[in-house]
């Protein structure tokens, strides 16, 4: 046994048990500073709509008081959108600790596919009203499953697509359909993701740090919930990524006959 000393603490074991101890270390503290960026980046992104909010309820109250309705009325929706954004974050918020607590809940319920993605797009043409997405093919079949949570994953691919594609109007999906699987791609021509990180972004709160990634605003739990999901449902999630050109997201769910 080789006495070792490791960050000035004296170890006396077996070499291996020397090389996990560093390796669980510095696999620790990494967590650690990803918690650590994880709550300064969450505590701005709360504050940010909670800040909207406020400054448009006291628009709207100035407004009422001289019965300027109209602009009152468009102060209101900005107030929406700043609460719906901050209900998502939250969702998402819970949706991790519920994770980490032991799992998400599910229902089971046979889901119309195409039917599903018709709506996702439609939200996200809501969300996202200066963009396009490209439906290719359909998938003509159903599966039993979560339809609120598989929603959850195309809606969540197809945001980051347009999220991370800042200088591209236009993302894509394609659907296909063998006897015994679905296969759903979504697409775009935007950022992309280096190599080496294409397993990391889907870990609990990591986020690319290249700065032109770090500039746009999220938190690390999309990909993390999304992989719980499609892996809860059987299926597979992976990507294929260039640098500068884009991303594939590619997942496929098994259907499961009615026995
Ligand atoms: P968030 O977008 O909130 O940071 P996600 O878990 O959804 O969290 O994604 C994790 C990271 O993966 C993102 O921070 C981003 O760096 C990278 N990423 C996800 N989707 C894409 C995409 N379509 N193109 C480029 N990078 C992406």
């Amino acid at each position: 046994r080789l006495p070792v000393l490791v960050g000035g603490v004296l170890f006396q074991h077996h070499p291996c048990q020397v090389i996990n101890f560093v390796l669980d270390n510095s696999a620790r503290k990494e967590l650690e500073q990803r918690k650590d960026d994880f709550i300064s980046i969450a505590s701005h992104e709360l504050k940010t709509p909670l800040t909207a909010v406020k400054m448009q309820t006291q628009l709207v109250r100035k407004r009422f008081e001289k019965h300027a309705q109209r602009e009152a009325a468009t102060a209101l929706s900005r107030v929406e959108r700043s609460i719906k954004q901050l209900e998502r974050l939250i969702a998402e918020l819970l949706d991790v600790s519920k994770i980490q607590a032991g799992g998400l809940e599910y229902v089971r319920e046979r889901v119309d596919l195409d039917e599903l993605l018709r709506e996702v797009t439609a939200t996200i043409h809501h969300l996202h009203p200066s963009h396009t997405t490209q439906v290719r093919g359909s998938v003509q079949t159903s599966l039993i499953g979560d339809r609120d949570r598989l929603g959850q994953v195309f809606t969540n691919l197809l945001s980051n697509a347009i999220k991370y594609s800042p200088d591209v109007r236009t993302v894509e999906m394609d659907l296909s359909a063998s006897d015994d699987a679905v296969t759903i791609r979504v697409h775009d021509h935007g950022l992309g993701i280096p190599r080496e990180l294409r397993d990391k972004i889907f870990e609990r709160f990591y986020r690319v740090t290249d700065s032109k990634q770090k500039a746009i605003p999220g938190l690390g739990m999309g990909l993390y919930i999304v992989a719980e999901i499609v892996n809860h449902h059987g299926g597979t999630i992976t990507v294929d990524s260039a640098v500068g050109k884009g991303s594939t997201f590619t997942v496929t769910l098994p259907l499961m006959r009615d026995a």
